[in-house]
């Protein structure tokens, strides 16, 4: 994941709490539905079909069908039973639902916003910064975010197989300078189990490698992802793991989450958070002061929140930088210095992100 996600709600809906309040008959929905293979393959794909689940009227997806076709619809039930029935609103429901808004070009949105396509040594492989390189580990994800800046990416050109991945680790052997590896997508985890810690054995045996970066969005989306079959390879590499997760709203952590969330730090796995400003999702000191908070209950800090990287299609997302200083400067006035997150923009060319 990413790695980073859309207010419509603040203040008293922000407190992640309404997220645990699912009714019986929409929890045995998702017990059914046991292995987190099977809930990726049940996802919902269809934006008239997330609407009737959450009694929404079928005309709110008017105009929208393009922005689908494009970068189409994916939201697995456990995400969906934490959105609010019948609100249009809903911070959860916006992360994930085509707008026509999408449809409309806007002067300096980009599909390749990152200009990652120059930073491409071998297929599936991404080297932008110092001391680190990033595998494309899985072209899928468990769930797509209207804002996603890899939403035009061309994973099929991007396809990891093993044989990719060898070549990429062959970069990555021959380069001395690189102590971190970093798995993202898509969606790493959305990779089998079997693959990753064939994966990561060959990190293993990288021997200048000292760290294990995963961004990640599956245990938000969906808890169970983080069963015994991924601790087992975690639990084995030799090299210190963290974990970046991407959450946007507080309403994302239900108890589920926050279990998972504590099997991966029983592995050892240490867990930041980032976010992306968003407006009409995010975009309110309340909001982002809940978050954090909630963040921390579940053991996990904030670590980055990034302005929206000008992606074609994700232009009604954006929050202009001087209203995001200035929340984030009231923000500091709420929050401990430990659970600020740091503003920042990527900028393409750059060595590393850029403070705001
Ligand atoms: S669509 Fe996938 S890669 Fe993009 S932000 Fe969402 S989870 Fe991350």
């Amino acid at each position: 994941m990413i790695t980073r996600s859309p207010a419509l709600v603040q203040g008293s809906h922000a407190d992640g709490l309404q997220a645990d309040a699912i009714s019986p008959g929409r929890k045995n929905v998702i017990a059914q539905q046991s292995s987190w293979q099977t809930q990726l393959s049940r996802a919902i794909r269809d934006p008239d079909e997330l609407c009737r689940r959450l009694g929404l009227e079928r005309d709110w997806t008017q105009g929208a069908r393009q922005g689908h076709d494009l970068f189409e619809v994916r939201v697995p039930e456990a995400f969906l039973v934490r959105m609010r029935h019948g609100d249009p609103t809903d911070p959860l429901l916006r992360q994930v639902l085509p707008l026509e808004a999408e449809n409309r070009p806007v002067e300096g949105y980009l599909t390749d916003p990152l200009e990652e396509a120059s930073h491409t040594p071998a297929k599936g492989l991404i080297h932008k910064y110092a001391n680190r390189v990033l595998l494309i580990t899985s072209p899928a994800c468990a769930v797509n975010c209207r804002y996603c800046f890899r939403r035009h990416f061309p994973y099929h050109e991007n396809a990891p197989s093993r044989d990719q991945w060898r070549e990429s680790l062959r970069h990555l052997r021959d380069d001395a300078t690189i102590n971190e590896a970093i798995l993202s997508g898509g969606d790493p985890l959305a990779a089998s189990d079997n693959q990753l810690a064939w994966l990561v054995e060959q990190l293993d045996n990288i021997p200048q490698l000292k760290r294990l970066r995963i961004h990640t969005r599956l245990p938000v989306v969906i808890p169970d992802r983080i069963d015994d079959a991924l601790l087992v390879w975690l639990a084995r590499t030799r090299l210190q793991k963290v974990m970046v997760l991407h959450i946007n709203h507080a309403n994302e952590i239900d108890h589920a989450v926050i279990d998972a969330c504590a099997r991966l730090k029983q592995a050892g796995v240490t867990l930041l958070n980032q976010s992306v400003l968003l407006r009409d999702i995010n975009d309110s000191v309340d909001t982002l002061a809940a978050l954090s908070e909630r963040l921390f209950e579940a053991g996990i800090l904030p670590y980055y929140l990034h302005v929206l990287d000008p992606v074609q299609g994700a232009a009604h997302f954006d929050v202009p930088d001087s209203e995001a200083r200035e929340l984030v400067a009231r923000l500091r006035d709420q929050l401990p210095g430990f659970l600020m997150p740091r503003l920042v923009r990527e900028i393409p060319g750059k060595a590393s992100k850029t403070p705001l």
